[in-house]
């Protein structure tokens, strides 16, 4: 590819899309069709794909943002899920090391709930076991007192002991758009803000698709081989436009989370605990907060639509509350919070948290391959598969290389091991404090964009130095911009900085200066300046919703 995966290049992009012919397409900017975007580019196929907004505007930015195993799983006897998304952990991390973060986890084993002491004990021992855990990560058990001292914050009188087991950490959405990224760099075409509308058949089979481009509202014909629908919690509506939701159907959950300031619930780790309804809630530390998640409900309302209610949010209050002593988070404490889908294939009689987190495949009659289910975590593995099926299908004959995506490193991620990380993190914080930003700043850039930092950094160079932080959201404007095909203000503010949740005040204050910028780039009249700006705006309103609820 000889341009970059620029806002500018975009009318190139979607003009290759509309001439050439592709060996797949793939339908969804998730974290599902952006892994099959990159197997299959990297194994040799032409490969396009097209997403109906921003890349990770779906469940793949709505996750509780770990890389995990998924050990409530194991209660379903899960096992071959558990053993491949838990032995997927060490891959991801490895691809991505400054993004997926080693994680310890604590489990507070309480009096009343939950499995006990033994049974918790001998199912971590078969997590570790079924993921390959190395030695010095596997699962420790801890007396009462220990798991007090490791998080004074919890219940004492509930408390008989605990475990601390690996997990690690990410940002869904930065994990998405990188892997997006470097498909691109493989060659991939790549748009966002192109929606499918109907399929294309030949001899009744489908031989690519009707899309519109946003943007513009022209329509694009886009022809391929074979068509992928990637389109998570929208999936069963493809299906229905392809005519063959027959069989096996989506069931949609939906679960919530919700953001505190740490101080509010400052605790010193992660931390998984029961609750009295017998599921299992995360408190996650990150950054200069706390979020919690998630809950887990039966839905069937718009899914575009899908925002946490003020019930959610007093179930996650609760559960905090019954868990952390002296602490009464409140509906004011809560700063932000996102409310996502889990695209379930239906279970006849299973209830919303006991419906299985595994991913399938469904062919249809006219050759529609449509993947529903799994998890963020095991992303490569079902892109696998699926190029696997279409290989068989379409290209027997080609001499194409086998999966290789557990040696591809996305973009930005040129780092052997998490202590190179934290070697780039000090070089960093020692450039920016002449531009007078602190620590927290290098800490957020690296684990938000890896080495691109270098980049990012003489950007903020190039800015006034009257307003440190605003030269630096400037820097990341400019660098989104011209690298992460950024083409909204909630592009930016949501999905490539996280400020939306993690940063809101941040935010508030950049809004105008940054909408202004954007006016800049892409040469918005007032009124379109002002569209935009309403429309993120509805989505911070969206964020905090159930307060005005309740
Ligand atoms: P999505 O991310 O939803 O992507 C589908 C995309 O298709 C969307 O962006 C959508 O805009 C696009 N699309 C739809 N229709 C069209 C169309 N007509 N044309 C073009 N594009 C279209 N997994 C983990 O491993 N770890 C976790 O911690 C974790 N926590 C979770 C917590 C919650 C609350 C939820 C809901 C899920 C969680 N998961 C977790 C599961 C994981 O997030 C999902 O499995 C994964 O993100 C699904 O990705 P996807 O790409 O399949 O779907």
């Amino acid at each position: 590819m000889d341009y970059t995966f620029s806002a500018l290049n975009r009318p190139a992009v979607l003009a290759s899309l509309g001439q050439e012919e592709f060996d797949v397409l793939i339908i969804g900017g998730g974290i599902t069709g952006a892994g099959i975007a990159l197997d299959a580019a990297s194994r040799g196929l032409k490969t396009a794909l097209i997403e109906k907004n921003d890349f990770a505007y779906g469940t793949s930015s709505r996750s509780t943002k770990l890389i995990h195993g998924g050990l409530r799983y194991l209660k379903q006897l899960e096992f071959g899920l558990v053993k491949e998304v838990g032995s997927e952990r060490a891959v991801v991390h490895r691809l991505a090391p400054h993004l997926v973060l080693p994680e310890k986890m604590l489990l507070p084993l309480s009096e009343k709930k939950g499995l006990g002491y033994w049974l918790t004990s001998i199912g971590l021992k078969v997590y570790d076991i079924l993921a390959n855990v190395k030695a010095a990560d596997q699962r420790k058990m801890l007396t009462r007192n220990q798991t007090l001292k490791q998080e004074p914050l919890l219940q004492k009188n509930d408390i008989k002991g605990g475990a601390i087991y690996a997990e690690y950490r990410t940002d869904d959405a930065r994990l998405t758009i990188e892997i997006i990224k470097t498909a691109f760099q493989h060659g991939a075409m790549i748009a966002s803000y192109v929606r499918l509308e109907d399929f294309l058949y030949t001899n009744n089979q489908v031989s690519g698709v009707w899309a519109t481009d946003a943007l513009s509202k022209t329509n694009i014909r886009i022809k391929a081989k074979a068509v992928i629908n990637a389109t998570g919690p929208w999936v069963d509506q493809l299906r229905s436009i392809n005519k063959s939701k027959q069989g096996k159907r989506l069931h949609l959950t939906k679960g919530v989370h919700i953001v505190v300031p740490h101080e509010k619930l400052p605790v010193k780790q992660a931390i998984y605990f029961d609750v009295d309804d017998g599921r299992m809630i995360f408190a996650i530390p990150r950054g200069r907060t706390t979020y919690i998640g998630t809950t887990d409900t039966n839905y069937d309302g718009d899914i575009d639509g899908v925002i946490t209610t003020g019930a959610d949010a007093q179930y996650l209050i609760q559960a905090v509350n019954a868990t952390f002593q002296d602490t009464l988070l409140t509906f004011q404490d809560i700063e932000s919070s996102w409310a996502g889908l889990r695209p379930l294939i239906h279970e006849e009689g299973k209830s919303a948290s006991g419906l299985s987190r595994k991913d399938e495949i469904f062919e249809s009659p006219s050759g529609l391959i449509s993947i529903a289910g799994g998890k963020l975590t095991g992303y490569r593995k079902m892109a696998e598969r699926v190029v696997n099926l279409i290989i068989r299908k379409h290209f027997p004959a080609q001499q194409l290389s086998p999966c290789h995506t557990n040696n591809i490193k996305v973009c930005g991620a040129e780092f052997e091991t998490s202590k190179d990380v934290s070697v780039y993190i000090s070089l960093i914080e020692k450039k920016i404090q002449s531009l007078r930003l602190d620590h927290c700043r290098a800490t957020y850039l690296v684990h938000n964009y890896g080495k691109q930092t270098d980049e990012i950094v003489r950007l903020i160079e190039s800015y006034s130095a009257n307003d440190p932080d605003l030269a630096l959201a400037k820097a990341e404007l400019e660098f989104t911009f011209h690298h992460e095909m950024i083409l909204t203000p909630s592009d930016f503010f949501i999905r490539r900085s996280g400020m939306l949740f993690f940063n809101i005040g941040r935010l508030h204050k950049l809004l105008e200066p940054i909408l202004q910028e954007f006016k800049k780039y892409f040469s918005w009249s007032d009124l379109e300046f002002q569209q935009h700006k309403t429309a993120l705006e509805k989505s911070v309103q969206a964020s905090t919703a159930f307060k005005r609820q309740n």
